[in-house]
């Protein structure tokens, strides 16, 4: 695993003085890599980028002239596909608890709907186009907050009731396309998606043949895609149906590297490296007890052992554990690698953190695709409630 793809060191030292830190940037070769290699082994699937993964207007509008559409699952992620151009068809409305706004903004686009809940059918605007999600009820390899395709899960309807959804779709006047399964993220064993895909084949005496099959995406970073992508052919053969997918991490996540200055250390037993980078701007350790690779830009000697910790007043603050690291100086820059998808999408301005900056390396040049927040973005929603007036009125 590279922690900053192909990007060179003084070009990264140039982007941290250029737009400060913490810094997401994104390798755009290593982005269309990733679509090349999805388009490789999943040929003549249709391909709907999962917006949560990263959301940012330069990466969509890039996905976007690849001709990759967007599975999204709120409002405000209906008006980024909008914003770039995608049409209905380009559109996959998804969520378990969809709001009036999603299914009107979803209606007017004429998008597809992903149908979690048989009580959806009656909600659906009229003539919808819609997928039935099914929960395949199986027990996957990650972490338990990252699966959503197990027994006990909020999402999808059951394999029983599949058939049924779809029956009463087309009797309410819907266009029911297919199946559709997202067993989690992060997952890296074949056998997991084809045990997923093979609980939907089952369903094909139930449901006749079928226009789509969707398998969603959760491909880990390590996984063997064409492995994954035999199974789900070979799925979506079993109903006659084209086959569509929704990979979010593994288009973005390579791409994308969090630059983080250090700021100092301290030794209290433990050594602590502390960057200006922590859980506000990298929320996957901390959540998911992720790991992701570190690789120190600066030169230095024997390695020892570190957490990497943010500047948080919170514990679980770290970016890292046990990681072996040359001493650095203050101001030297830390990559923390595969941070493309969840990193800059989970930032958050807890602390009153604005939110980081994002850069684009493209042909040798960065792009500012995203400026840095400021405190005042961060309370731009208050003002009017609280306004300095009113403090001069009441005295201090
Ligand atoms: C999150 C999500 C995806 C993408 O998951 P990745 O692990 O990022 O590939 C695809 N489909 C659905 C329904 C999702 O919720």
């Amino acid at each position: 695993m590279s922690a900053s793809p192909s990007i060179p060191r003084a070009d990264l030292y140039a982007a941290a003085d250029r737009f400060g830190t913490p810094l997401y940037v994104y390798d755009a070769a290593e982005l269309d890599a990733a679509l090349a290699r999805v388009q490789a082994a999943f040929g003549g699937a249709r391909v709907f980028y999962a917006m949560k993964a990263n959301p940012n207007l330069a990466l969509l509008a890039r996905l976007r002239a690849s001709g990759v559409g967007f599975e999204c699952v709120s409002a405000g992620e209906i008006a980024r596909a909008e914003h770039v151009g995608a049409g209905g068809e380009d559109i996959l409305v998804n969520g378990p608890a969809k709001s009036r706004e999603e299914y009107e903004t979803g209606a007017r686009l004429g998008a597809i709907f992903v149908v979690d809940r048989e009580e959806e059918v009656g909600l659906l605007p009229p003539g919808s186009r819609a997928l039935v999600r099914v929960n395949p009820a199986l027990n996957v390899s990650t972490h338990d907050h990252l699966a959503t395709g197990a027994a006990g899960s909020k999402f999808g309807v059951t394999p029983a009731q599949a058939p049924g959804v779809l029956r009463a779709l087309r009797e309410a006047g819907h266009h029911a396309l297919g199946l559709h399964v997202h067993i989690g993220s992060a997952i890296r064993l074949v056998t997991d998606f084809g045990a997923a895909f093979a609980r939907l084949a089952e369903l094909r005496a139930h449901t006749g043949e079928l226009e789509v099959l969707d398998v969603g995406g959760g491909w880990g970073l390590g996984a063997d895609l064409p492995g994954i992508a035999r199974e789900a052919r070979e799925a979506a053969s079993a109903f006659g149906a084209q086959l569509w997918v929704e990979p979010g991490r593994y288009l973005v996540a390579r791409a994308g590297t969090l630059l983080t200055r250090v700021v100092g250390t301290k030794r209290t037993g433990r050594n602590f490296l502390l960057t200006d980078a922590g859980m506000t701007e990298l929320l996957r350790p901390m959540l998911y007890g992720a790991v992701h690779p570190v690789t120190p830009l600066w030169d230095g000697g024997e390695a020892q052992t570190w957490d990497v910790a943010g500047p948080a007043c919170e514990s679980g603050d770290l970016l890292a554990r046990d990681v072996a690291l040359p001493e650095p100086n203050p101001g030297d820059l830390l990559a923390v690698g595969d941070a493309g998808a969840y990193g800059a999408a989970m930032s958050g301005s807890y602390l009153t953190r604005p939110r980081p900056a994002e850069a684009l390396w493209e042909g040798g040049a960065w792009r500012l695709i995203r400026r840095r927040e400021t405190p005042r973005d961060v309370w731009a929603a208050e003002m009017g409630a609280y306004t300095a007036s009113t403090h001069d009125r009441q005295g201090p």
